[in-house]
């Protein structure tokens, strides 16, 4: 007897001792796995012409038997070698995105069934004892499988007459799996689960009188069948079955294009970001079939970066079957689909943003840092088919809104105004943010870091620039305000060459932009205070540094104290400066270089 690898151990005692309602999942499981099996020799056999395989022949077939207690799922696939029944069935799904450890430690077992296609091991929850008796296409010899459980498996030789494989159960004992040896039984868990298997999955039904085989699935695939016979649950059963996804989408969207190219097409919008969906290791891709033959398990020619999100298949008969990845890429048919469903899918986002507002929330939260990100990555270029898919968070209306609504809600501004931080309340209390909001502006508050680099790949929206509130070239005082604050400025020269001296700052100057704030930051030029700390966050990165202002209330009693300072006591009006920069330099969420001068400079201002 062979030991199961470790996490294979712990996944199959998950499944013997399952509390899992839903075990009926084992089946749709096997037969998923053997009709896989099928179509991996059925586009070998179409792309091999020595092969010599009628299509006509595959199928699935079942057989309970009452008296042993079995339930046999058996194909005409490809089958297994020794070595790959070792490899494939005595480590769970290789595909290496599954952390058992770390999903065991923190989520209950049914969390884990419904997350991920399982597979296999389901068997263990509703069997005994599971064979799996198999022949590889093409080889001489089969063998057999079998394990009861998670003390191990044994590999034997065995004498399987033709290649495919054959799945025995064993049901368990207790009263409550009876119903996995009930033919109706099966036959309704293949109508649930199954019927959008393409291979006919056939039962051996004995009657008084005789043996028969029957069909049990539709074998027509969904994507394949009439929009108006097709019910919300048929759509979303699908969905989960083949994305493993057991939340609901947010929408589906089917095409059947028909005329100069014909395809058809099935493409889900989730409604939530899959564990790796913002990894490296997420692969993008809708599934490809030609003729209901499946050739690409993930197409990624088929769709854009900005909807990598995406799941679905096509179906078209006007690609060639023993077409390899490198011709796919040059497709011209795939090229005008892939085309095709951008725009469907860019018209369910728009029709959800205007018709279904909560759900467009839904799917922005999940996905709305991948639109983002497509305007920024392709430097702009994406920037009219996304902009409008855009939400910001508006301080007047506290609530995510579109550009299109900024720009309606506020027709008097020439600006879309913006401020970003680590959290809408932390940017909310901005001294600039503050001072703009009284004066009843409009805000849109940015607390993701990608908020502001979109902004400046965009530049504009209509005909509105977007403005950081905290740059320097804010504009929103009155002419005599203008007026009297570049006096003050001016007058007031000597005094703020001197501060600035003390600090390191692009300059100082007095404002009157600021409420009950003394003191705040901006910058000059491109970089803001956000993207330093972008910037500066990024591995390999020289340290970049945004141009600083130290700006000053005109308003606040502050101003008077400099001034008195300035004609006084220079020294102190030394500390004053670096006091009051620190400040700035923490309300905008910056460190501070010289924590312990600081402390000591206003711990001496608390004791005069
Ligand atoms: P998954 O199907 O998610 O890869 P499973 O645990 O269900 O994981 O199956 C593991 C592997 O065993 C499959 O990927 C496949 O290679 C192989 N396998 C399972 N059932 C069959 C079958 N009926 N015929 C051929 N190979 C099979």
């Amino acid at each position: 007897m062979k030991e199961f690898k470790a996490e294979s151990k712990r996944l199959m005692e998950l499944m013997i001792n399952s509390i899992y309602t839903n075990k009926e999942i084992f089946l749709r499981e096997i037969i998923s796995n053997a009709s896989d099996a099928i179509d991996k020799l059925h586009y070998q056999s179409l792309t091999d012409k020595k092969m010599k395989i009628k299509n006509s022949d595959f199928a699935i077939f079942i057989k309970t038997d009452k008296n042993k207690r079995t339930l046999t799922i058996s194909d005409n696939g490809i089958g297994m070698t020794k070595e790959e029944l070792e490899t494939n069935l005595g480590t769970i799904a290789k595909s290496g995105s599954f952390d058992f450890k770390e999903n065991n430690k923190k989520k209950e077992n049914i969390d884990i069934i419904g997350q991920f296609g399982v597979g296999f091991y389901s068997a263990f929850m509703v069997a005994s004892k599971v064979e799996v008796i198999s022949k590889a296409y093409g080889s001489e010899e089969s063998y057999s499988w079998s394990s009861t459980g998670i003390e191990g498996y044994t590999i034997k030789k065995s004498n399987k007459e033709n290649y495919g494989t054959d799945v025995i159960l064993t049901i368990k004992e207790e009263e409550e799996y009876n119903r996995y040896l009930e033919d109706y039984e099966i036959k309704n868990l293949i109508k649930k689960y199954s019927d959008y298997i393409t291979y006919p999955i056939k039962m051996e039904v004995t009657t008084d009188k005789e043996t028969k085989l029957e069909t049990l699935n539709s074998l027509v695939p969904l994507w394949k069948r009439n929009k108006k016979d097709i019910n919300e649950e048929e759509y979303n059963t699908f969905y989960s079955d083949k994305f493993f996804d057991y939340e609901k989408p947010l929408s589906h969207i089917h095409i059947k294009a028909e005329g100069t190219l014909e395809y058809n097409s099935l493409i889900y919008i989730p409604s939530h970001a899959s564990y790796d969906y913002y990894t490296k290791e997420y692969e993008k891709g809708l599934q490809l079939y030609s003729n209901g033959v499946l050739i690409m398990e993930k197409c990624a020619d088929l769709i854009p970066d900005y909807f990598s999100f995406c799941k679905g298949v096509v179906d078209s008969s006007d690609l060639s079957l023993n077409i390899s990845r490198e011709m796919l890429q040059q497709n011209r048919v795939l090229k005008t689909i892939a085309s095709n469903i951008e725009k469907h899918i860019k018209n369910e986002l728009i029709n959800m943003r205007d018709e279904k507002r909560e759900e467009y929330l839904k799917f922005w939260e999940a996905f709305g840092l991948q639109i983002k990100a497509g305007i920024y990555n392709s430097y702009g270029m994406d920037k009219d088919k996304l902009q409008d898919l855009l939400m910001f968070y508006s301080s007047k209306e506290n609530k995510l809104i579109t550009l299109k609504e900024y720009v309606a809600n506020n027709k008097e501004e020439k600006d879309i105004y913006y401020a970003c931080g680590s959290s809408i309340d932390q940017i909310k209390t901005l001294p600039q943010v503050e001072a703009m909001i009284s004066k009843e502006k409009d805000i849109l508050l940015c607390p993701n870091y990608l908020d502001e680099f979109v902004f400046k790949t965009m530049v504009k929206y209509e005909d509105k620039e977007f403005k950081n509130v905290c740059s320097e070239n804010i504009d929103i005082d009155t002419e005599e305000e203008k007026e009297k604050l570049k006096a003050l400025n001016e007058n007031s020269k000597d005094l703020l060459d001197l501060m600035k001296n003390e600090i390191n700052v692009e300059s100082v100057r007095f404002t009157s932009k600021l409420k009950n704030h003394p003191v705040c930051l901006s910058t000059a030029g491109e970089i803001s205070v956000e993207m330093e700390k972008v910037m500066n966050a990024m591995p390999n990165n020289e340290s970049i540094n945004a141009k600083k202002i130290l700006e000053i209330n005109n308003q606040h009693p502050i101003t008077k104290k400099l001034q008195e300072l300035y004609k006084k006591d220079k020294e102190e009006l030394k500390k004053y400066s670096k006091v009051l920069y620190a400040q700035a330099r923490l309300i905008e969420g910056l460190p501070i270089d010289n924590p312990t001068e600081i402390t000591n400079l206003i711990c001496d201002l608390l004791v005069k």
